[in-house]
């Protein structure tokens, strides 16, 4: 698969934080980039068992429904200490009206419950690059760090202002944007994505 310079790539996902780092992440590739919400497509449900297998169930319904290559990101925050939760299920726990309030004290809660003051947790992201019809190629990222309460900063989203990657001090929801996309799961898929394609 190659992305050359000029061509369309459908980011399929309606969440707008994501839509921002990934379109981030392409600007320096010459693409055209347009969201899955801008395209009108609908939101494929979520009914794979693992971040690979949602991004690539996400990117297929974007690429078959707009013919264009298709970049789709499944990703979500993993604590150890809660068997792995909310993991896929990240979006999910903060509910229709996307409350991540509520998700962070849903975390901090069950935390408590089980006498966990250090929480080790990492941010998990697969992409997913389709064609229409054709291949799919799946790239992952980890960054690891513990969580933090309550929660602080207000430049990033979702769980960011509770997670603290290993070697810093303030939150993915303090820091500067373009530190977080130096250092994030998403990067680093997506440095895998780059170095694959062996895009310039
Ligand atoms: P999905 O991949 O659309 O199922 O949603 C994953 C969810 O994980 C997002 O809605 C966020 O809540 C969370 N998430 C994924 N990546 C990040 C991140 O970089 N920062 C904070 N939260 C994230």
């Amino acid at each position: 698969m190659k992305l050359q310079s000029g061509k369309t790539v459908v980011v399929a996902s309606h969440n707008p934080g994501k839509v921002r780092e990934i379109a981030d992440l392409l600007g320096p590739f010459a693409l055209t980039i347009k969201s899955a919400a801008q395209l009108g497509l609908a939101e494929p449900e979520e009914t794979g068992d693992s971040f690979a297998a949602n991004a690539e169930l996400k990117a297929r319904a974007a690429a078959d429904a707009s013919m264009c290559a298709a970049l789709a990101d499944d990703s979500g925050l993993v604590v150890d200490a809660l068997g792995g939760a909310p993991g896929i299920y990240s979006a999910r726990w903060a509910g229709p009206n996307r409350d991540f309030t509520a998700a962070m004290a849903r975390i901090e809660r069950e935390l408590a419950q089980k006498s966990v003051t250090a929480a080790r947790a990492k941010f998990v992201c697969a992409l997913a690059l389709a064609e229409p019809r054709g291949d799919c190629a799946i790239f992952e990222g980890e960054v690891h760090g513990h969580l933090r309460f309550p929660p602080s900063g207000d430049k990033g989203f979702g769980y960011d202002p509770i997670f603290v990657a290993d070697g810093m001090k303030q939150s993915f929801g303090e820091i500067d944007p373009a530190l977080k996309h130096r250092l994030s799961h998403r990067a680093q898929a997506f440095a895998k994505l780059v170095a694959a394609l062996k895009m310039p």
